[in-house]
């Protein structure tokens, strides 16, 4: 049921993998709440993760592309790449912005796993989407930054080592444009956690690690400013079409896991003396959203093929990610409702991945935002914000 781009010398490694954690193992943590630490190890220590780090840094450099099906073979196999994806793209911030000795200094470890970069603090309670808003600052003070401020939603804090922070280094009052001012910085947590950093989680609809952030006079040290002081946000925009394209085949890798469920179960059950997927009713949603998950995968098989080819790929990697996430939650809606009731039961893990698939519509980046990039950027409709 995959698309033309079949990739099988990444899909069949990786799903023997995703075999050794199966749908007990992935459900059992979601009772648990627990981090998916023996399928990320395994993953790590496979090289999974260091797919999008060059050779020279201990990574396997390969592209977009492939990086994408890796994501997107764990969620088709019923796991939630959500759990690890960060490890595998948050780097890319210190590969295209950092010093040489800054790359030479954290990527090979990245790259073995010895440590984890996986959490970026960026979104704050008060400031939401309009990032430029945000009131976490961060002030020199001799070879120091002062921290002080408070983040939400920074997720895999407690399994990673080290963290990319973003904070205004310079008042938006003294600042021409508003996205001026923003710096990026690298924070080891292994130091900063207890020391200025206070680490809350927070319960969520889905097991997914994530935190509020509390800043009381954290010092980081100065080389830990990634590039230069104030061009943050050129910085952070630079990650985004990666994380879009990322996303979007994790979308993907969900959509055809609940499709493939939904009529695997359709042809099995029967009501009224036939199987209820000889019912056009059943039939219809599930080819509708399977039609619309064909239809996002070339999308985003197309913004990968411009991003692995450094070409401008904004309105096809935020396009791959409406679509998909469209299509996902479609067909996750579509695989419940084929489930009847058993739907809602937990060991048919359903009810799991339609909550996990849920979050694409708001997370990493909401859909109306990617709308409202749509009509504002390609379509040339009047700035609304
Ligand atoms: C599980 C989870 C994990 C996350 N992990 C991270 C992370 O690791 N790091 C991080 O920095 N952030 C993270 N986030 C935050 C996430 O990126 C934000 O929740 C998301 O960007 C929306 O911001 P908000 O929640 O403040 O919503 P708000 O900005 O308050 O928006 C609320 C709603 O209003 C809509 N809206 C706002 N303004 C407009 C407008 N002008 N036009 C139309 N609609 C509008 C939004 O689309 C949204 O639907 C995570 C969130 C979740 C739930």
């Amino acid at each position: 049921m995959t698309g033309s781009h079949n990739h099988s010398e990444l899909r069949d490694p990786i799903a023997d993998l995703c075999r050794r954690y199966p749908d007990e193992y992935w459900r059992g943590i979601d009772q648990e709440r627990r981090y998916p630490e023996e399928f990320v190890r395994a993953l790590t220590e496979a090289g999974w993760l260091a797919a999008l780090i060059p050779e020279q840094y201990g990574g396997s450099g390969l592209g977009i592309t492939e990086a994408s099906v890796i994501l997107e073979q764990i969620n088709r196999s019923g796991g939630n790449a959500a759990a690890c994806h960060a490890q595998m793209y948050t780097m890319g911030t210190v590969l295209r912005h950092g010093s040489e000795q800054q790359k030479q200094r954290y990527l090979p470890k990245i790259a073995s796993g010895e440590l984890r970069l996986q959490a970026f603090a960026v979104t704050e309670p008060s400031a939401g989407t309009d990032t430029t808003k945000i009131r976490t600052t961060a002030i020199r003070n001799g070879d120091r930054y002062i921290i002080n401020g408070q983040k939400v939603w920074t997720s895999r804090v407690q399994h990673s080592d080290l963290m990319l922070l973003f904070a205004r280094t310079t008042p938006i009052e003294q600042v021409s444009k508003k996205t001026e001012g923003l710096s990026v910085f690298l924070v080891d947590l292994r130091e900063a956690v207890g020391n200025g950093l206070t680490v809350k989680p927070i319960d969520t609809m889905i097991n997914h690690e994530t935190n509020e952030l509390y800043f009381d006079e954290l010092e980081v040290p100065e080389d830990n400013i990634i590039g230069e002081q104030g061009r943050g946000f050129r910085y952070l925009l630079d990650g985004l079409n990666a994380e879009r394209i990322l996303i979007a085949a994790e979308c993907i890798g969900d959509g055809d896991w609940f499709i493939e469920r939904a009529t695997a179960y359709a042809r099995e059950r029967v009501v009224f003396d036939r199987p209820i997927g000889q019912n056009q009713g059943i039939q219809f949603p599930l080819a509708h959203a399977y039609a619309n998950v064909r239809a996002a995968d070339l999308m985003r098989y197309r913004a990968a093929k411009l991003f692995d080819g450094g070409l401008p790929c904004g309105a096809e990697a935020n396009m791959a990610k409406l679509l998909a996430a469209d299509a996902s939650w479609e067909a996750a809606n579509a695989a419940l409702q084929t489930h009847g009731g058993y739907g809602f039961a937990s060991e048919y893990d359903v009810e799991r991945k339609f909550r996990e698939t849920r979050l694409f519509q708001v997370a990493p980046i909401s859909t109306n935002l990617i709308l409202s990039y749509i009509a504002e950027h390609i379509l040339g409709l009047p700035r609304s914000f």
